[in-house]
């Protein structure tokens, strides 16, 4: 796994992600030597084009940014990292260079399979007929679902456990729905009380 350093004057984008929210951190070039650099100390460096040399980012400030992986684009000209940052990118000291929010994931995803099939009245979709079950029914299912993953709790079959933790999520994203709430507003709850 090697970029293409030739077709772009020796020097490739390289965008960094972060590897759990999926947020986009920055953007820096590469050159071969940067990439050699970063992939045997599995910690970003690159090449600024300002310095005119080699940067490791976080040389100064700490906020060093570790490699969880690399990805090449499909031509091999630009790079994609996934890292860990460590301390904000930005140096003007906020977690990311852009304006970005926190990457949506797969149960944003999954929740809007789950509305498609309730807006759309989709006949033999299970989400459809319990939501036309109404909320009483649908949050008895939320309640028998945690009832079954606390049983699953007390066990050690992670199988098992993690198929009722799934149930649940599932359900209570139906139930969510029902009451006319989105995952946002819930997780924005949650970003509050981490303040
Ligand atoms: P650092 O690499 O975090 O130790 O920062 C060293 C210097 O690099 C800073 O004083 C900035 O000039 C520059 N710098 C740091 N982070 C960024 C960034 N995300 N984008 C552009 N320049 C940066
Ligand atoms: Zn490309
Ligand atoms: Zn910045
Ligand atoms: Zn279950």
């Amino acid at each position: 796994m090697k970029p293409n350093f030739n077709k772009s004057n020796g020097l490739i984008p390289v965008i960094i992600q972060d590897e759990v929210s999926l947020q986009v951190l920055m953007l820096g070039y590469m050159n071969e030597e940067a990439f050699e650099k970063t992939v045997i100390e599995q910690k970003v460096t690159f090449f600024s084009r300002s310095k005119n040399r080699l940067w490791t980012k976080g040389e100064t400030s700490g906020n060093f940014l570790c490699v969880k992986d690399i990805r090449l684009d499909c031509d091999d000209d630009t790079l994609l990292i996934l890292a860990q940052a460590e301390g904000p990118t930005c140096h003007k000291g906020t977690v990311s260079c852009f304006r970005t929010e926190t990457a949506k994931g797969f149960l944003y995803q999954l929740a809007q399979t789950i509305h498609q099939r309730i807006d759309q009245d989709v006949e033999n979709s299970y989400t459809n007929q319990l939501y036309k079950r109404g909320i009483n029914k649908i949050a008895q299912k939320v309640g028998e679902e945690a009832v079954e993953l606390v049983i699953e709790a007390k066990d050690d079959n992670a199988e098992l456990f993690k198929n009722e933790a799934a149930d649940l999520l599932y359900h209570y994203l139906i139930l969510l729905k029902a009451k006319g709430f989105s995952l946002a507003e819930i997780e924005s709850i949650l970003k509050e009380r981490e303040k």
